[in-house]
C-alpha cells in the first residue's frame, strides 16, 4: 500500500497542475469519497469566502447554519487564542469554568434544566435517544416517534431516527425502536403512540427535509399529547436553533406569545452553537436532568474549555450586537426579495428568520452550481429546494447583492 501511494504521489507531482487540481487530486487519492465536493476554499472574512484562485463568494450557506458570525469574526478568533493559550482540553473528570458558564447561559436562554455537552448534532441526538431509553427503562418504554422527512444525523441510531429512506439505504439492519409519521400531523402522531413509546422527537423546522416549519397548532398539540401520555417531547434544534429564526429556539418564533407556556423535555443543539468550532449540547428539562448519573453517559471531548469559550464569545456577540433582531430583519428582507422575483422556475418561498427555502421546478444542484459560478453560495435541501442560511450578522447590502445574483440566475 505504501509503495502504491508513493508512486501515485510521484506521478501527480510530475504533472503540471493548477493549485485547484492539485488539492482535488489529494482528495481523490486520500479522502473517502462520501461527499460530492465543488470549490477549493482557502479563507473567509465576514460573509465572504475566497477560493484558491482568489475568486470571492458571498456565503449564504454559512457552512450549513454553522458560521453564526460569518468567517474569522474577531470575537471568535480572540476567544480561540485566549483560551488556547490557557487550557485547550482536559477530561470531564475535572471541572472547568467555561463549561459551567456555557451551561448556565443555555439554561437561561431555554428554561430550567441542565446541559450535557458533546461534539456534534448526531451525538446530541444520541444523548436524547439514550435519555429516552433511561427514562422508559423500568416501565418497558423505548420507542421514539419521529417525522417523515426528518433528519437526525448519520450515526447508526441517527439514521434509524431519520425519516428518509435514502439515508438508511445500504445500512441494514436498521436498529429497532423508531417509527415515522407525517410531520405536522397531530392525529398521526397520536395514533403512533403505543405502551412502548418513550418519546417524540421533531425538528422545529425540518432542514434537510426542505425547510418546513412546524405549525403552531402542531407544537401546542404535541406538547399537550406527550404530557397526557406521560412521554417525553424532544426538539432537534441542531439546524433551526441558536437564534437562526430570530429567537434562541425556533418554537419561540413559531409560537410567539404562546411560547411562554411551551417547554420541551429535551433539546439537541450543535451547528451554530460554536460559530464554526465543533460543539454539541443537549438541554434537559429539570425533572429529567439528573437521569444521567456517573457512568451512564460520557464523551472525551464534550464541553472542552476551548469549545465552550468560543461558544460563550458567540453568544455574547449575538446579545451585544442584537443579532437575533438583525437576522429577523435581514431574513424578512431576503424573503420579500425572493417573493418579488418573477420566475416560472419558482414554486414557493418559505421559512422563518434566517432559515429560508426556495422551492424550484428545476434540479437544486444545477441552480446551486449556476449561483456559485456567479459568486453566491447556497446549499440544496433535497432535489428541488435551495436553502439560505446566512450568518446572523449579515448586512442589508449583502442580502441585496445575493438577490441581484439570484434574479439573474433564476
Ligand atoms: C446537521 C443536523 C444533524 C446532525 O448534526 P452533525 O453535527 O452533522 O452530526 C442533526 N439534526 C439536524 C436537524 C441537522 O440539521
Amino acid at each position: 500500500m505504501v509503495s502504491h501511494s508513493r508512486s501515485l504521489q510521484a506521478r501527480r507531482e510530475c504533472e503540471n497542475l493548477t493549485p485547484t487540481s492539485k488539492i482535488i487530486n489529494t482528495f481523490k487519492d486520500y479522502v473517502v469519497p462520501s461527499y460530492t465536493r465543488s470549490l477549493v476554499l482557502v479563507r473567509g472574512k465576514g460573509s465572504y469566502v475566497w477560493d484558491v484562485d482568489g475568486k470571492k463568494y458571498l456565503d449564504f450557506g454559512g457552512g450549513i447554519a454553522v458560521n453564526s458570525l460569518g468567517h474569522a469574526h474577531p470575537a471568535v478568533v480572540r476567544a480561540l487564542k485566549n483560551q488556547a493559550s490557557k487550557l485547550i482540553h482536559t477530561t470531564n473528570l475535572y471541572y472547568t469554568e467555561p463549561q459551567g458558564k456555557l451551561a448556565r447561559e443555555l439554561v437561561k436562554l431555554t428554561g430550567l434544566g441542565k446541559v450535557f455537552f458533546c461534539n456534534s448534532g448526531a451525538e446530541a441526538n444520541e444523548a436524547l435517544f439514550k435519555l429516552a431509553r433511561k427514562f422508559g427503562q423500568e416501565s418497558g418504554k423505548f420507542e421514539i416517534v419521529t417525522a417523515v422527512n426528518s433528519f437526525h444525523g448519520r450515526t447508526i441510531a441517527g439514521i434509524a431516527a431519520t425519516g428518509q429512506e435514502k439515508i438508511k439505504k445500504g445500512f441494514a439492519p436498521i436498529i429497532p425502536g423508531f417509527v415515522h409519521v407525517p410531520f405536522n400531523d397531530l392525529e398521526a402522531f397520536e395514533k403512533a403512540i403505543t405502551p412502548q413509546t418513550a418519546a417524540i422527537l421533531i425538528e422545529g423546522i425540518q432542514g434537510e427535509g426542505g425547510v418546513i416549519p412546524a405549525t403552531k397548532e402542531f407544537l401546542l398539540g404535541i406538547r399537550k399529547l406527550t404530557r397526557e401520555r406521560g412521554i417525553l417531547l424532544f426538539i432537534d434544534a441542531v439546524q433551526c436553533g441558536f437564534f437562526r429564526t430570530g429567537n434562541f429556539q425556533s418554537y419561540q418564533t413559531i409560537l410567539g406569545k404562546d411560547a411562554k407556556d411551551f417547554l420541551p423535555d429535551g433539546i439537541s443543539m450543535a451547528k451554530g452553537l460554536g460559530g464554526g468550532f465543533p460543539i454539541g449540547a443537549v438541554w434537559i428539562e429539570k425533572k429529567y436532568a439528573d437521569l444521567f448519573q456517573p457512568g451512564t453517559h460520557g464523551t472525551t471531548f464534550g464541553g472542552t474549555p476551548l469549545a465552550c469559550a468560543v461558544s460563550l464569545a458567540v453568544i455574547d456577540t449575538v446579545k451585544k450586537q442584537k443579532l437575533a433582531q438583525n437576522i429577523r430583519q435581514q431574513g424578512a428582507r431576503l424573503m420579500r426579495g425572493l417573493q418579488k422575483i418573477k420566475s416560472p422556475n419558482i414554486v414557493e418561498v418559505r421559512g422563518l428568520g434566517g432559515m429560508i427555502g426556495l422551492q424550484i421546478t428545476g434540479k437544486s444542484k444545477d441552480v446551486v452550481a449556476r449561483l456559485m459560478e456567479k459568486g453566491l453560495l447556497v446549499v440544496p435541501a433535497g432535489d428541488h429546494v435551495l436553502r439560505f442560511l446566512p450568518p446572523l450578522n449579515i448586512r442589508a447590502s449583502e442580502v441585496d447583492d445575493a438577490l441581484e445574483i439570484l434574479k439573474n440566475c433564476l
